[in-house]
């Protein structure tokens, strides 16, 4: 069928609105019509070529929707049902059938490769020619996209399935890195570095567990001031503040809980240094290759520790409908950090996102 999709056609470039032609879904395949995809930071790493990626490619992994056409085998989802997209893993290797299944050893290939397992590509341009696609296994910035039955998620009575794309991976990785990993109990401090889209929803997954002295790490006073709404006790600018004395006077000594999610090594350090003793540092930004972080190693040894959070640590079936009846109860506001763009206004929203103007753009096709 024909659909329009944002196409990278070389890395370094800007996003270009084309015409393509999508293939009807495959057995286990679903197609899906995009009621809007948010912006995560991964895609604009593809569009920067600082991961191997093959071009040209139409990226996009938070989408959300309803389904159009099912494949002969599909027995997940029928049409005119609502689903938001998340990450594809296989079902079979040793991480997925012991449910973390964000460790999937297949999950490269099964997410980045811009291709089926089969090698072959959903896509192609008006000329013909091969298009990549399958990005997380959807390539969602488009009117229509084709995800697999294993990583689309039903949300019956989705209350507005425009705003919930962003569950499917930024604000799965937030909310279940506190729910499924650092697990702050009652009158546990928790300090969040970093509080875009995947740092303000670990906030609202605190506060929904009732966590009071949330402690927010920023360099964007919009952000700090959106962290404070959310229920963040305290925000730290950290152009201006020397955040480790901050943290360890605002924690009385040290966090019980804290989240790294900018991927910068000397941030690490730091959420490391400020930590109490017992303590836990949750990382879930990504670093770049080869990026090593130095640390005291006397302090790790009273009970100090630091684990490495993919997507949350999350099963997209479980997690994600359980943060829906969150957002219908209202405590996870995810419209409070959303910004609405039409899929065309790609590039500024790109922009806008990059500069800290908005926090999670939304595009809608
Ligand atoms: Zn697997
Ligand atoms: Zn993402």
């Amino acid at each position: 069928m024909d659909i329009q999709a944002a196409v990278l056609r070389e890395p370094h470039k800007p996003f270009s609105i084309e015409a393509l032609d999508l293939e009807d879904p495959g057995p286990h395949e679903v197609r899906v019509k995009i009621a809007a995809t948010g912006l995560c930071h991964t895609d604009l790493v593809v569009r920067d070529g600082l991961m191997p990626a093959p071009y040209p490619i139409v990226v996009g992994h938070e989408g959300a929707g309803t389904v159009a056409a099912v494949g002969a085998h599909v027995t997940k989802v029928k049409p005119g049902d609502t689903v938001v997209l998340s990450y594809l893993s296989c079902g079979t290797c040793r991480c997925c059938v012991s449910g973390q299944s964000s460790y999937c050893v297949n999950i490269l290939p099964l997410n980045f490769s811009g291709q089926r397992p089969d090698g072959t590509t959903p896509l192609r341009d008006k000329t013909g020619a091969r298009v990549h696609g399958m990005f997380f296994s959807q390539s969602s910035f488009a009117t229509y996209a084709l995800a697999s039955e294993r990583n689309v998620v039903p949300v019956p009575d989705a209350p507005d399935i425009a705003q919930l794309g962003p569950l499917g991976c930024g604000l799965l990785t937030g909310a279940g890195a506190v729910f499924n990993v650092l697990k702050p109990g009652p009158g546990a401090n928790m300090v969040v570095y970093g509080v875009g889209g995947v740092g303000l929803s670990a906030i609202m997954a605190a506060r929904s567990l009732g966590v009071t002295n949330i402690i927010a790490v920023d360099r964007h006073s919009n952000r700090l001031e959106k962290a404070l709404e959310l229920g963040a006790a305290h925000a730290i600018d950290a152009s201006t503040t020397d955040v480790l004395e901050a943290v360890l006077k605002l924690t009385k000594g040290g966090a019980d809980t804290a989240l790294e999610t900018t991927g910068v090594p000397a941030v690490l350090r730091t959420a490391v240094d400020g930590l109490a003793m017992p303590g836990t540092v949750g990382f879930v930004g990504v670093a770049a290759p080869g990026a090593e972080v130095k640390l005291d190693m006397p302090s790790l040894m009273f009970g100090r520790r630091i684990i490495g959070i993919v997507e949350g640590d999350a099963v997209p079936d479980i997690l994600i409908p359980h943060l829906v009846d969150l957002y219908r109860d209202g405590r996870f506001p995810i419209d409070a950090i959303t910004t609405t763009y039409p899929l065309d206004a790609i590039n500024q929203a790109a922009h806008d996102s990059e500069t800290g103007k908005v926090i999670k753009p939304l595009l809608q096709p």
